[in-house]
């Protein structure tokens, strides 16, 4: 069945039921939607141009700090208030409906990490999606994530278990962590925590479907199966998948449901083909990428400047003549849309790495 099928499925930002449904036929068909994290219109606008091309779903996400450099690097954005995180990622999610159904795919707005600091970040987001939900009767965003991983599993659960109290009513759906994505990500140094943190159990993952379920079926769980942000050479950390098939087992088990959960998969960049398959076939619906394509749109850049260096010295001046101008060059058109073009085939080779793909 083709994902246009699926109900509600449309072109533009999916919310509620239809974003829900989508993730549902993601599992059974054991394909992921890859979500890329983006700090600019520009960078929006390479997701969405490779979910065209490929015609395929796209996830666009934002991260706190991703969210304050939407707005404006420059804007006060205080500690406990964040006023500048709040309003990019409220302006990059309008940006997105905006312009989302012009590209004639359905597409998800997502928050990434959001720590208990953070939390004044969630709270002015939920606030706009209820401004959005009262006026048009669907939330802004299609998914937040919170990550209280770093706290107690208990705190970590009940907080959870409190938003998803006041997402609900919107239909929103909920991403958690539970056990420490390695590595550092957003400013966010997890590096050096103790390494059996760095794998869940299947007793500490059904802790959170038990504690979730009953408030409303919409929420995915980062769980940890030794995955890092960010690309290393071959460590210690060792990659087990096969753990999320685990946790499948342990939760059918007490559910007596077949395999009810939803996974999201951190720290995939750079993850070897066969570890993500296993994950897809374990239940995983979503696959953060980042470092891959902050690289891809970096190296746009790089190689335009090496094929084009002669005509980036000065605004006159270049291998054909010392009076030639060189505006054709260094306008932003130009080497901008060099950036855009390796990072959407870089989101095109992740939604192939998905199965995120047209069979
Ligand atoms: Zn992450």
């Amino acid at each position: 069945m083709s994902f246009w099928k699926v109900e509600g499925c449309k072109a533009g930002v999916l919310t509620g039921d239809a974003a829900w449904n989508m993730l549902k036929h993601a599992k059974e068909n054991k394909f992921a939607i890859p979500a890329f994290n983006c700090t600019t219109s520009s960078s929006v606008n390479s997701v969405l141009e490779a979910g065209k091309e490929l015609n395929r779903p796209v996830m666009c996400q934002f991260s706190e700090g991703g969210s304050c450099f939407f707005a404006g690097k420059s804007l006060p954005n205080d500690k406990g208030v964040l006023q500048a995180s709040i309003l990019g990622a409220v302006v990059g999610a309008h940006y997105i409906r905006n312009v989302a159904p012009a590209y004639g795919m359905p597409i998800f707005s997502h928050s990434d990490h959001c720590a208990k600091k953070l939390l004044p970040w969630f709270d002015g987001m939920l606030e706009a999606d209820e401004a959005f939900f009262g006026a048009h009767g669907e939330p802004l965003f299609s998914s937040h994530m919170l990550d209280l991983s770093e706290e107690p599993d208990e705190e970590n659960i009940a907080i959870c278990a409190k938003y998803l109290q006041r997402m609900t009513p919107m239909k929103l759906i909920l991403e958690m962590e539970i056990g420490i994505t390695g590595g550092v990500e957003d400013g966010v140094d997890n590096s050096g925590v103790a390494k059996d943190k760095l794998y869940s159990t299947p007793e500490d993952v059904f802790a959170v479907h038990k504690a979730l379920s009953p408030i409303s079926p919409m929420f995915t769980i980062a769980a940890a199966f030794g995955n890092v942000h960010g690309v290393y050479k071959a460590g210690n950390v060792v990659l087990q998948p096969e753990l999320l098939g685990k946790f499948q087992e342990y939760a059918t088990q007490q559910t007596g449901t077949q395999n009810p959960l939803f996974f999201v998969f951190h720290g995939g960049s750079g993850s070897e083909k066969h570890h993500i398959a296993e994950a897809l076939s374990n239940g995983v619906v979503k696959m953060n990428v980042d470092t891959d394509t902050q690289w891809a749109y970096w190296e746009g850049l790089l190689k335009f400047y090496k094929a084009n260096e002669g005509y980036l010295q000065g605004q006159i001046g270049n291998p054909s003549g010392e009076d030639k101008p060189n505006k054709s060059y260094y306008d932003p058109r130009k080497w901008v849309r060099e950036s855009e073009i390796s990072m959407r085939d870089r989101v095109k080779e992740s939604c192939r790495d998905l199965s995120n793909v047209n069979a």
